[in-house]
């Protein structure tokens, strides 16, 4: 797993980290670590969130999202639409190498909407609180739901960025996987910033860790339904 290469990048980005926090650096540019935890509601499923000057260079990028993915998923859970923001899905986007689970490892439970999805969600298998989403495999990102960091942590980034999902898409499909994406609400820089920080996730090694702390073999279930099922039991 931990390949040379690997180990050189993190070694790259550790310089990097204690050479933007170091006093040689002007105080007003000076970057220290932003730390913060991740709770559900029960407090059963807990990830500290430790964010190194590495990954602030790119900032944080954050949507609201309409797409009838996000905000489906959230409403198949009880108590799914308080979780919701301007009826959208409040995500923010993180390396998943900055995010440690601290406890609640066997109450993750996951959900992929279609079969191969790259897109696992992930919610409290006791609370049933919707915990974000990981996109499986290489890419270094996954998407946290804003209503859940807590404590000291302030998120920087862009101002919020409004998704919408495309009406065409309506009744032929259980839901609506592509999203419009509008000029006048960021979207492009959003897209733009987003593409950026994957980037730089790679280059600086930061896929490592992470929401579902890479165990991507496990079988995922699918579909809403079983989902439905799970939480009336
Ligand atoms: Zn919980
Ligand atoms: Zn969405």
């Amino acid at each position: 797993m931990d390949s040379p290469r690997n180990n050189e990048q993190a070694r790259l980005s550790k310089w990097i980290d204690s050479l933007l926090s170091s006093s040689l650096v002007p105080s007003r540019w000076r970057m220290t670590t932003r730390t913060g935890s991740l709770l559900c509601d029960c407090g059963s499923i807990q990830y500290d969130l430790v964010v190194p000057p590495s990954s602030q260079l790119v900032e944080q990028t954050n949507a609201v999202c309409h797409c009838r993915d996000c905000v489906g998923f959230c409403l198949a859970l009880p108590n799914g639409d308080s979780y919701l923001q301007n009826n959208g899905s409040f995500m923010v986007n993180f390396y998943k190498s900055d995010l440690q689970l601290v406890k609640g490892r066997d109450k993750l439970s996951t959900v992929r909407l279609y079969p191969h999805s790259a897109i696992v969600r992930i919610y409290c298998g006791e609370c049933h609180t919707p915990l974000g989403a990981d996109l499986v495999g290489a890419a270094p990102i996954c998407l946290v739901n804003e209503t859940l960091i807590h404590e000291t942590y302030s998120v920087r980034f862009l101002p919020s960025v409004v998704l919408g999902y495309k009406d065409a898409l309506h009744g032929t499909k259980p839901y609506a996987r592509s999203v419009s994406v509008k000029w006048r609400n960021y979207g492009p820089l959003f897209l733009w910033k987003s593409i950026w920080r994957v980037i730089w996730g790679w280059l600086a090694g930061k896929s490592r860790g992470g929401f579902l702390e890479n165990d991507y073999n496990r079988d995922f279930p699918v579909g809403l339904d079983g989902l439905k099922k799970v939480t009336t039991q």
